[in-house]
């Protein structure tokens, strides 16, 4: 886990949720009946004084100026001033102004997040109770407003009228030829791109809320599923949450020889039937009544294991929820698209998704996802799983999690070498240098990212703050009981520090602070598990031997297998709302469970037997989260081709340090500059391969 940089923030849907705003909901983009005369003469005034050299960048400059120029910013005279005024007809002055804006911006991200980490401290840190305002102080975000700021005041104007807004297709065609300072200029203007009305930003932020509140309370009393005969397969009081809890239930199933499996067939069933809405609504969250899901029939529940009262007014019938799953996504859907006029570059959420939050485009995004789900490996390791079930493959199989390893070293040794090496949180800072020269960082830079690091006790299990300005320093909260830290905390720890490392060098080593960061959180997320993996070694223990690593390999081929096809069904679904914008909940259920079912008729049923299945659809991602989901396949992609890289090289320290120092260029040249190669699914396909041999071994 780790906080975003601002600039990247305010390029996100949800950054800035502004309040009280002079806005109409009518303020769309529209064309200023003045506007085309002022551009007309503007451009000959500046061309005429600039020279013919600076043609392109007026008229240019004019335009994106023009596109978000909204009436309240002033009349013709206010435009044809302020552009006279603003414009950098000569190099010396961009340069100036260039490097003003870069200096500014980097102090106005670090001194934000700098309040924002202070006000977050007491309900960060294990320092305390946590009294009611401090909540209000954690939940305040001092750069909220920012983005309208700087439209009110137009020094959003200034960039876009000196810098180029850049597409995803220019970054990826024209970008491996510019210059760094090409990149930071793009990324400086990028800032700007969007100029969402806090209207608009409101509704999506309350769609958001409304659809998340709508998955929190989705739970299952598991204790009141029955078979036919009025059996309980599952404990009282057991409430799982979907499709989260549901699905980690599966996977903890394996290890039930006597009942697991009809507990996962019923588990299955009852996903079914939420992603068919067939559910019966009176099941949702009551632990009131006993639901057979294979016959739905419902009944008062004739045991009790909860005082959680019966909804009011709901009678106990098996009458079906009645798509209110897909009302909500709906919902999402008619919010997010609000925005869509006030996003030139990226005019629709489906791009804003991909062009701009993933930087890679979607038809790729799909090509890599096929690859993966139509790979010749599938069936080879679906045969593995298989033989190590000792029965043919079910549909909730795709969890299967039977791969992992046991750990080599009891829990308890662990613990006890833990908390005798490290008794509090000062002991772990002491000795990061000692740990970053035993993870392969040459002992100076050991000591360098060390001095960046400050280590806080933290109130939850750990995380990671990195900082947004050079002044400061990267942040590590970790995990000290009382009784010292423990090895499920040191193991976070490694985690977490692993991405204060990334945040060092990617801020204080980066040639422009404007790039400062990792193309997208997958990056950083797979530098802080490389070093992670290796933090037995670190405590001086001998890592996890080479049929380990190669089953831990097949278990995450198999979990980008799974959430791959969930992913496509997501991405498929967007563009039918997106089709078909008038639609009711009710055809969005019937166009969702037809995609989901031809998604795994195609990549899923020849490997497990059967059809027509609509697993894919159950993800809660898919309802609350905006297109979300190939984030996690893409994850796994990018892991491996790190990992791949580091057991090439094997000089992890200066590999680490070259590769993050690059900054947030696209993904495919970052990767280019890390790997020789841009994003794609070779090496998990590769690392696979050679596992599933190493397996396969007597
Ligand atoms: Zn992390």
């Amino acid at each position: 886990m780790r906080s975003l940089p601002l600039v990247f923030l305010l390029s996100m849907l949800f950054a800035a949720i502004a309040f009280g705003q002079e806005q109409t909901a009518s303020s769309s983009p529209m064309q200023l009946s003045w506007m085309k005369d002022s551009i007309a003469r503007l451009n000959q005034e500046l061309v005429a004084k600039y020279g013919e050299g600076q043609r392109d960048r007026i008229a240019r400059g004019l335009h994106q100026v023009s596109e978000f120029w909204h009436p309240e910013d002033g009349d013709a005279a206010v435009f044809e001033a302020f552009v006279s005024t603003n414009f950098a007809g000569d190099q010396a002055t961009l340069d100036t102004m260039f490097n003003r804006f870069e200096d500014l911006l980097e102090q106005t991200d670090g001194h934000m997040h700098e309040i924002n980490r202070v006000y977050r401290q007491q309900s960060d840190l294990d320092a305390g109770s946590i009294l009611p305002f401090d909540e209000i102080f954690a939940a305040y975000d001092p750069a909220a407003h920012l983005l309208d700021d700087f439209f009110a005041n137009k020094l959003a104007f200034v960039v876009l009228l000196n810098f180029r807004l850049t597409s995803l297709n220019e970054y990826l065609t024209e970008g491996p030829d510019w210059t760094r300072r090409q990149w930071a200029e793009a990324r400086l203007a990028e800032t700007f791109s969007k100029r969402i009305p806090a209207d608009v930003n409101l509704a999506i932020a309350q769609a958001a809320s409304e659809s998340e509140q709508y998955i929190a309370q989705y739970n299952i009393w598991m204790y009141h599923l029955v078979d036919e005969r009025g059996q309980r397969l599952f404990p009282p009081k057991l409430r799982l949450l979907s499709h989260w809890n549901l699905r980690d239930e599966i996977k903890a199933d394996y290890a039930d020889k006597q009942n697991g499996l009809a507990k996962q067939r019923a588990i299955q069933q009852v996903m079914d039937r939420i992603v068919t809405q067939t559910i019966p609504l009176v099941v949702v969250d009551n632990p009131n009544v006993d639901w057979n899901p294979f016959t739905n029939e419902v009944k008062p529940a004739a045991e009790k294991d909860s005082d959680k009262p019966a909804p009011a007014g709901e009678a106990i019938t098996n009458a079906p929820e009645p798509s209110t799953r897909y009302k909500v996504l709906l919902n999402d859907f008619v919010a997010a698209k609000k925005a869509d006029p006030y996003s030139p570059t990226a005019p629709t959420m489906i791009d804003r998704r991909f062009n701009e939050d993933r930087e890679i485009p979607e038809k790729r995004v799909q090509e890599m996802l096929v690859q993966v789900l139509s790979s010749p490996l599938v069936p080879k390791v679906a045969k593995l799983i298989q033989s190590r079930l000792g029965r043919p493959l079910e549909p909730f199989d795709i969890w299967y999690d039977g791969f992992l390893p046991r750990g080599a070293y009891p829990q308890a040794e662990l613990d006890a070498i833990v908390s005798k090496r490290y008794p509090t949180a000062e002991a772990y800072q002491k000795d990061i240098p000692n740990i970053l020269v035993k993870l392969g960082f040459s002992p100076e830079k050991a000591q360098y990212v060390a001095n960046n690091i400050i280590v806080d006790p933290a109130r939850g299990s750990g995380h990671a703050m990195g900082a947004e300005m050079r002044s400061e320093k990267a942040h590590l909260r970790t995990r000290v009981e009382k009784t010292g830290m423990n090895y499920k905390g040191f193991n976070i720890a490694v985690h977490e520090m692993g991405h204060n490392v990334e945040q060092t060098f990617s801020l204080n080593e980066v040639d422009h602070t404007l790039l400062h960061g990792v193309p997208n959180t997958a990056f950083t997320e797979a530098l802080a598990m490389l070093l992670q993996g290796h933090d037995l070694e670190v405590l001086g223990l001998s890592s996890p031997d080479e049929k380990s690593e190669a089953l831990r390999v097949l278990s995450d081929f198999w979990a980008t297998y799974e959430i791959g096809g969930s992913a496509l069904v997501d991405m498929a679904v967007w563009h039918w709302m997106y089709d078909h914008p008038g639609a009711t909940p009710d055809q969005l259920r019937d166009a969702t469970v037809e995609i989901a079912k031809e998604t795994w008729n195609r990549y899923y049923a020849p490997v497990f037997g059967k059809k027509d299945v609509v697993l894919l659809g159950i993800y809660s991602h898919m309802i609350h989260s905006f297109l979300y989901l190939p984030d996690y396949p893409i994850g796994h992609l990018i892991g491996f081709q790190i990992e791949e890289q580091m057991r090439k090289v094997g000089k992890v320290g200066d590999e680490f340090e070259r590769m993050t120092k690059e900054g947030r260029v696209t993904p495919d040249m970052w990767m280019i500059n890390a790997t020789g190669k841009p994003v794609g699914p070779e090496a998990l396909l590769t690392a696979t391969e050679r596992s599933l041999a190493r397996v396969q071994e007597k």
